[in-house]
């Protein structure tokens, strides 16, 4: 995993265009100390995620979004990788029902999957990586256990959240302000705050 010393930045654009994934970055980032604000108002190209690892398309997210703005970018990519399925979806998992599927399509094919299947085992993984525009990068990750439910439960969250559960409730059972504190994602955005220096 790529680490090296990188300055706090003061603010950072947020490379991603999932509203839902911004404002749960925006939430950690202004929780930790010193608090880090996210620069609102850029837009840029679309990106391709053509990397096969998750480290690997957050880093080209991030280093995109910092050549285009001119500021320091924050890029996430998350996996869900099911035991039962060898680690799928994986870095595939918002495509997992095919290009452009929808949360829902996505949770239905995964369900359809598992089917019968009683090792639900699984866990989110995210990579973080920050590039200042600079140059410097940092890439981090954070994972979160759990198991897949056999139906949906929970209205809370987005995509896979209504069947990951977590100590007997899903994600979408969970609180955002409790999700944000124990999710992979929470977890990789604290692992940067920690890799950043003052
Ligand atoms: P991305 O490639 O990082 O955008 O994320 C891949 C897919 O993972 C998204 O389309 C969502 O379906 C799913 N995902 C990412 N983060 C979460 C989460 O916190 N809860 C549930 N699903 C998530």
């Amino acid at each position: 995993m790529k680490r090296q010393s990188v300055k706090s930045p003061h603010g950072v654009v947020v490379a991603s265009k999932n509203v839902d994934k911004i404002a749960e970055i925006e939430a950690v980032l202004a929780a930790l100390d010193p608090p880090i604000a996210v620069i609102p108002g850029h837009v840029w190209d679309d990106i391709d995620e053509t990397e096969d690892t998750l480290g690997g398309n957050a880093l080209l997210k991030a280093r995109a979004v910092a050549a285009a703005t001119g500021h320091a970018a924050v890029a996430d990519d998350t996996g869900l990788e099911v035991e039962a399925l060898g680690g799928e979806p994986g870095v595939n998992t918002a495509r997992y029902a095919g290009e452009d599927a929808t949360y829902e399509e996505n949770v239905t094919k995964l369900l359809a999957e598992l089917e019968g299947v009683t090792e639900r085992a699984a866990r989110f993984r995210t990579a973080v990586a920050l590039v200042s525009p600079t140059g410097e990068e940092l890439v981090v990750e954070g994972a979160l256990e759990g198991v897949i439910t056999t139906e949906r439960r929970g209205s809370g969250g987005f995509g896979y959240d209504p069947i990951f559960e977590v100590d007997g409730r899903t994600l979408a059972e969970i609180p955002l302000a409790e999700k944000n504190r124990i999710s992979h994602r929470a977890l990789a955005l604290a692992a940067l705050a920690e890799a950043l220096t003052d």
